[in-house]
């Protein structure tokens, strides 16, 4: 039997649906969110690499020659909402970030970012990897 359920719930001011299709299966949408926008194809990016659990575009505020971001379709506010089943989907991430990272050729080294809540300068509450590239990049981060 087909059951249709929505509930809301408040994360980091962005406002979370989750839609029960099916007994048992879960889809995870953020409306108002401009990465799910970005990863449904409804807000214009410059996408680099797409597959059914990732996308990743590039940062319309370059901090370096290459600034790239990878995020999950599943809308995660923050790395620290994410759960352990969440775990292969983070490492997905990752492993898309070498991949462009190796793509783009950043042979001189890169650097793979995730700001965590406001105090670390997140902004937009969809989690994503900034891969950055092309530059020499010091230590400690500002
Ligand atoms: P953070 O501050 O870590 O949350 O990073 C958010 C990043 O998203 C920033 O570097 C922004 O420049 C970038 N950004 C925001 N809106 C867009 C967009 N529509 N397309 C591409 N990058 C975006």
């Amino acid at each position: 039997m087909r059951t249709r359920v929505a509930f809301f719930d408040m994360v980091e001011g962005t406002t979370n649906v989750t839609v029960f299709m099916k007994r048992g299966t879960k889809k995870h949408l953020s409306p108002d969110c401009i990465f799910c926008k970005i990863a449904r194809g409804e807000l214009k990016s410059q996408i680099i690499k797409e597959d059914d659990q990732a996308v990743a575009f590039r940062d319309i505020n370059s901090q370096a020659p290459t600034h790239i971001l990878i995020i999950p379709k599943k809308h995660i506010p923050t790395l620290a909402a994410a759960s352990q089943q969440e775990g292969d989907l983070l490492g997905h991430l990752l492993l898309m970030a070498r991949q462009i990272a190796s793509d783009e050729k950043l042979e001189s080294g890169y650097r793979v970012v995730i700001n965590n809540g406001v105090g670390a300068g997140q902004s937009v509450f969809h989690i994503h990897l900034h891969l950055l590239g092309g530059r020499v990049f010091t230590w400690p981060p500002g």
